[in-house]
């Protein structure tokens, strides 16, 4: 079946009613409330309890609260965690515990932010924070190690406090 197309009026023709048309759509927009975000100067104020990038965090007396039970690696779903355990706990003396990791890795290019880890770790040693906006060069770069993600975590206030007791 050819359907026949169906000519232009006058109007049309001139085109110059649609162009004043999509002129009055410009004008409009301009004088409307500015919605454009200037990212990545300006973010989003994510809520509370927002799963983003997970971190491992330190205690208030600046000592690693993961002890490389290796449970946060065995649950996650996309295969995202790394760890390399044992490593030496620095004044291992001081408290009661026997061991924490030599290396521990996520890679947030696979990391879904699903937020089990976090559920998961007994130590509460690993957190999701606020970032959602992770770059990199490459991909080497997206493999966050054990010194940036404690960096990046910074510390946590805990009030188990388990070095404290034998
Ligand atoms: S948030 Fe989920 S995907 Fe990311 S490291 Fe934790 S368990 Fe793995
Ligand atoms: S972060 Fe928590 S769950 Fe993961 S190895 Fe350390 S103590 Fe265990």
């Amino acid at each position: 079946m050819i359907v026949k197309r169906k000519p232009l009026t006058f109007w049309e023709r001139l085109y110059l009613p649609a162009v004043i048309y999509g002129f009055k759509v410009t004008v409009r927009h301009f004088f409307k409330k500015k919605v454009t975000m200037q990212y990545p100067e300006e973010k989003w104020a994510v809520p509370a309890g927002y799963r983003g990038a997970p971190y491992l965090v330190k205690d208030q007396e600046d000592r690693v609260k993961c002890v490389s039970c290796q449970l946060c690696e065995f649950v996650c779903p996309p295969k995202a965690i790394k760890i390399t355990p044992p490593g030496p706990v620095p004044n291992a003396a001081l408290g009661n515990v026997e061991k924490g990791p030599k290396e521990f890795e996520i890679n947030m290019l696979r990391c879904i932010f699903c937020g089990f880890c976090q559920e998961v770790c007994p130590e509460e040693a690993i957190f999701l924070m606020k970032d959602y906006s992770l770059v990199g060069l490459a991909r080497k770069d997206m493999i966050y190690n054990k010194q940036k993600l404690l960096e990046l975590g910074g510390t946590h206030n805990d009030t188990i406090q388990k070095w404290k007791h034998k």
